[in-house]
């Protein structure tokens, strides 16, 4: 019955059916339900012209129309109507479908007003009513919660506006009877969780009795969407506890131990000891460990990586680290060599640009059990890379894997290795729970000891001098300075033009022989970069102006000053990520970041948080406020798009509920064969088949 094509609907034909598909993406009798109302407003009580003394909060008035209008010519033309009430009038306009409306509007009937007033000139209009003849009113039986729906022009003009699509929507009610619709959730968590039965919920939704029926209703709804994205991603978890074998490191061997109290130079800190103890049980356990390492940049968390490297190495098996750009993957190999040296262990590099003999070399030691750790690219996982028992991955992430890419990388061994996945970018614990929710996650929340905190100011142009006396003194001081542009796909060629303009000023301000300065863009060969790289690496240079190419990993302690052009344009995360390039020695360092004067209320927004605070799990609660979960990478496969009512940045705490829930669930019966379970396999079936790359998952 549901899933009847809409334009069975009474009163849809085939034309309303085509635009409701094209406009609303409503297919069947199931599209419309779930095309929820964004808002309910009350229409039981009445307002006066008089009373009226704001713009834009809705009112409802009842009275006549006393005369009509036509104003103004073509274009402009519009309707005008003088409305009265007890109190007084006010003029009603139309800029569309005025002649539809003149044509309609009687004079001297009594009619019921509903719209949001808009002043001009010292007085109150209100521009496109809702406008029903009393009669017609009462027979629609006014509520105080009546539901508002989104629709579009074309819509309109096909009648079904918001008022049409609550006429449609009482239309379907009345042939939908509880049976109908399949509740999906068990009685027992409806119980324990006081959630309303299905049926009466998404009635509610669209027509509640009243306040605490509505917020019910939309609790229920919630906890059924978030829930189903837990139990999916928490049932993966547990099947690959439970039907994947890990492979078990036993002792903590000589190579850890020499490292940890001959190389290692200085105390782990609490977080590092915490995360390194629970990879240490997860490896233990027999079961394959997929962990997930969250931290702020600077937070350890290679360090980490290399410790539980040396770990599985002393347990007899290889390791391999693949980075996202060569540039870190080469920066992790100078980091690793310095840590480990006098320690006897191989170690490589296998990236795209290695030559033809340095893999052939590279691909025996792999094969032979010779190479330890080997570090790398992408070129990490190509078939032809194979090992001889490889035992530990570890994934430094930058572009996010979706849960299904991640579930093909775990099957790509018949025997997998242990993974832990280190993000670049700390993520909302909402989201974490959504993306990686089928992972077990560290957190390192605590950075090691000494660090100056970064201190961040806010710039506008008037302010370049004293940007320039500044960078002077730190460039005095022997400090180097990082000056980025952005570059947006969009206007790359005009970004072009800014980066080099920027980079003349620089020339004129800071004149060689005594400043030398780098640059660094996409366009450049990776000689060049390569080249500039070093240059600035060495110390031969004082600036580096850049695009964001340097946003990853680079690490040169000297630069202690990061000036960021036109922070209006960068998102929050890119603004963090940038900063976390300075501040990595030990001197005190800066981010300047420079803007116009007239900055939206987000600019404003994201400026005045990366001024405030340096932590990087409060900055991503922020940008997900500001941006929603859509923009963010690597939400595309995870079902948090289709999420219709839960918000990941304000349900936090119905998110925990439904996936302690879900947890529970599985705990008992993971393969949910329980008679009282049966509906949830269902339903997640019923998921799989409309969402057909759901279904390779797990
Ligand atoms: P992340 O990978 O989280 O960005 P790194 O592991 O690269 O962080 O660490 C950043 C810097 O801090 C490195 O120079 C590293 O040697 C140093 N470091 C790591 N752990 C500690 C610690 N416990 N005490 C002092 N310095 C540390
Ligand atoms: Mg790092």
């Amino acid at each position: 019955m549901l899933d009847t094509p809409i334009e069975y609907l009474k009163g849809i034909g085939p034309q309303r059916a085509e635009m409701l598909q094209k406009e609303a993406g409503i297919f069947t009798f199931k599209d419309l339900l779930f095309y929820f109302p964004f808002r309910h407003v009350d229409r039981t009580k009445f307002f006066t012209v008089r009373s009226i003394t704001e713009e834009s909060v809705p009112v409802q008035l009842k009275g006549v129309i006393e005369g009509m209008q036509m104003q103004g010519e073509r274009q402009a033309k519009r309707l005008i109507a003088k409305f009265r009430d007890n109190t007084g009038t006010i003029d009603l306009v139309w800029f569309k479908g005025h002649n539809w409306m003149a044509s309609k509007l009687k004079i001297g009937v009594e009619y019921v007003v509903y719209g949001k007033p808009t002043e001009f000139k010292g007085r109150f209009n209100i521009a496109h009513p809702e406008i029903d003849a009393v009669s017609d009113w009462e027979k629609d039986k006014p509520t105080a919660f009546q539901p508002v729906y989104n629709s579009s022009e074309k819509l309109k003009a096909k009648g079904i506006d918001s008022a049409g699509f609550r006429k449609l929507l009482k239309q379907l009610f009345l042939s939908t009877k509880p049976e109908h619709i399949d509740e999906n959730l068990s009685d027992e968590l409806r119980s324990d969780f006081k959630l309303m039965p299905r049926f009466a919920a998404l009635y509610q939704i669209h027509f509640p009795e009243n306040q605490k029926s509505l917020e019910a209703a939309v609790f229920r709804i919630k906890f059924e969407e978030l829930f189903f994205v837990q139990l999916r991603l928490l049932r993966l978890n547990k099947i690959r506890t439970h039907t994947v074998k890990g492979f078990v490191f036993s002792k903590v061997g000589s190579l850890f131990n020499d490292f940890f109290n001959k190389n290692l130079p200085f105390e782990l800190t609490g977080a590092q000891k915490r995360v390194i103890k629970e990879i240490r049980a997860d490896v233990g356990s027999g079961k394959q460990m997929h962990r997930l390492m969250q931290g702020d940049v600077g937070s350890g968390k290679t360090l980490v990586a290399l410790m539980c490297m040396l770990l599985a190495i002393d347990n007899g098996y290889q390791t391999c680290m693949m980075a996202p750009t060569e540039i870190l993957a080469q920066q992790h190999l100078a980091t690793f060599l310095e840590f480990l040296k006098g320690l006897p262990v191989t170690t490589a590099i296998l990236t795209g640009s290695s030559t033809a003999k340095e893999r052939k070399l590279i691909l025996a030691g792999i094969a032979s059990g010779e190479i330890q750790i080997l570090l790398g690219t992408h070129a990490l996982i190509e078939d032809k890379v194979v090992f001889k028992n490889l035992g530990f991955v570890v994934i430094d992430e930058q572009h996010r894997f979706g849960v299904e890419q991640r579930a093909r990388l775990a099957r790509k061994n018949s025997q997998p290795p242990h993974i832990l996945i280190m993000t670049a970018t700390p993520i909302p614990r909402t989201l974490a729970m959504t993306l990686y929710g089928d992972l077990d996650t560290s957190v390192i929340d605590e950075l090691p000891p000494g660090r100056k905190p970064i201190k961040t100011m806010h710039f506008s142009e008037s302010q370049r001098l004293r940007l320039f006396g500044f960078m002077k003194e730190q460039i005095e001081l022997g400090r180097q300075v990082y000056v980025v542009y952005p570059l947006i796909k969009e206007s790359e060629k005009l970004d072009y033009q800014n980066l080099q303009q920027g980079h003349d000023d620089l020339l004129k301000e800071f004149q060689p022989p005594k400043y030398q300065i780098s640059i660094v863009h996409g366009k450049l060969s990776n000689e060049q970069k390569e080249f500039e790289m070093q240059r600035f690496i060495k110390g031969e240079t004082q600036i580096m102006v850049a695009t964001t190419v340097i946003e990853v990993g680079v690490n040169i302690p000297n630069a202690s000053v990061m000036v960021i052009e036109s922070t209006e344009r960068f998102g929050l995360s890119q603004l963090h990520q940038l900063r976390g390039r300075v501040g990595r020695g030990a001197d005190q360092s800066y981010c300047i970041l420079m803007s116009g004067y007239k900055l939206g209320q987000d600019s404003r927004t994201r400026i005045e948080t990366m001024v405030r605070t340096t932590d990087g799990f409060e900055i991503s609660e922020v940008d997900l406020k500001l941006r929603g979960p859509g923009d963010i990478e690597g939400t595309q496969q995870s079902g948090v798009l289709d999420l219709k009512l839960a918000d990941l940045a304000k349900d936090g705490q119905i998110l925990q509920m439904a996936r302690n829930a879900a947890q529970q669930i599985l705990d008992e019966d993971h393969e949910l064969k329980l008679a009282k379970n049966a509906a949830y396999q269902g339903y997640l079936s019923y998921q799989n088949k409309n969402r057909p790359d759901w279904s390779k998952v797990g």
